[in-house]
């Protein structure tokens, strides 16, 4: 890989002081070559760096390496010719740009394809209540997406990228426009219970909001929020109105239903009365709302 050699060395420059870096003489940005012995140094941090910061230059450096490769295809023709005394009769072909570039060229992340795939990889794993280890899974790995049968173009991301960094952006978007909805309904009733699991380890309120948008109701479960103290009315009631500030509708509470628990009538008592009216409802314990579907429905 000395210099001279690779095409990619006309865009960077080993640093003089640390032969383990190379400077980008477009942006002045430092890359690592891994490491300051040649023989076990790695240009593929440059290449890279050209794919996604300047796609120009990059796609010149394309043409290039396959102008190199068209030369030494052409010097090795002429050697075998040379060596055999007669015409070779292998058929080489150069590679053109296209078929370089497909071969080569691996979607960077922020290209628009590779956002497309992890936003449907993002709802896989919400809608189908997946482990975000899905992504893990050796079969899993092995899905070529875009053309299975076709070059492998997009780098699969980390189950930490989908849990930490796609996640919440998701929520934070999903979020955004039920605010947006919210803000202009004029009135906004809710319903609300406890959820246990069988094993009592873990506690959910809801907090579900009814409200018109425009000529269509709408019903969208606003909050699954985690109980960790003891289900009292005041407590409840602490989380509903935690829940309604967060969602900025104090303004605009008419009715809360919840089931006749006394829990649930206290904490109605507590705080929702001096905003909205509270009903009980009957049929409420039994309606299907399930911590599952109250995650698919955010
Ligand atoms: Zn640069």
């Amino acid at each position: 890989m000395s210099r001279g050699k690779n095409p990619i060395w006309q865009y960077f420059q080993k640093l003089s002081n640390n032969q383990s870096k190379a400077e980008c003489t477009e942006c002045n940005k430092i890359l690592s070559l891994g490491s300051d012995k040649p023989r076990h140094q790695t240009v593929s941090g440059l290449k890279s760096h050209l794919s996604t910061c300047h796609k120009d230059i990059y796609t010149i450096y394309l043409k290039r390496v396959a102008e190199d490769d068209g030369e030494q295809v052409n010097k090795k023709m002429k050697a075998e010719s040379g060596a055999s005394g007669s015409k070779p009769v292998t058929t080489w072909t150069q590679p053109t740009l296209q078929n370089l570039s497909e071969r080569r060229v691996e979607w960077p992340d922020d290209h628009e394809i590779t956002h497309r795939i992890d936003k449907c990889l993002m709802d896989l794993i919400i809608v189908d209540m997946l482990p975000y280890t899905v992504v893990n899974g050796p079969a899993f790995k092995r899905l070529n997406f875009g053309d299975p049968l076709g070059t492998r173009r997009y780098r699969l991301k980390s189950e930490k990228y989908f849990r930490t960094t796609l996640m919440p952006a998701t929520y934070d978007r999903v979020s955004q426009k039920v605010k947006q909805q919210l803000s202009t309904a004029a009135w906004i009733s809710f319903t609300t219970d406890v959820w246990t699991n069988p094993s009592k380890t873990c506690s959910l309120l809801s907090f579900t909001g009814h409200f018109l948008d425009g000529p269509v109701r709408r019903k969208v479960v606003l909050s699954a929020m985690p109980l960790e103290d003891d289900h009292t009315g005041v407590y409840l009631a602490s989380k509903l109105k935690e829940a309604i500030s967060k969602w900025e509708i104090e303004s605009k509470v008419h009715v809360g239903v919840r089931d006749n628990a006394a829990n649930m009538i206290c904490d109605m008592l507590t705080y929702v009365t001096s905003a909205a009216q509270h009903i009980h409802c009957s049929w409420f314990c039994t309606t299907p709302y399930s911590p599952r579907r109250l995650l698919k429905r955010l």
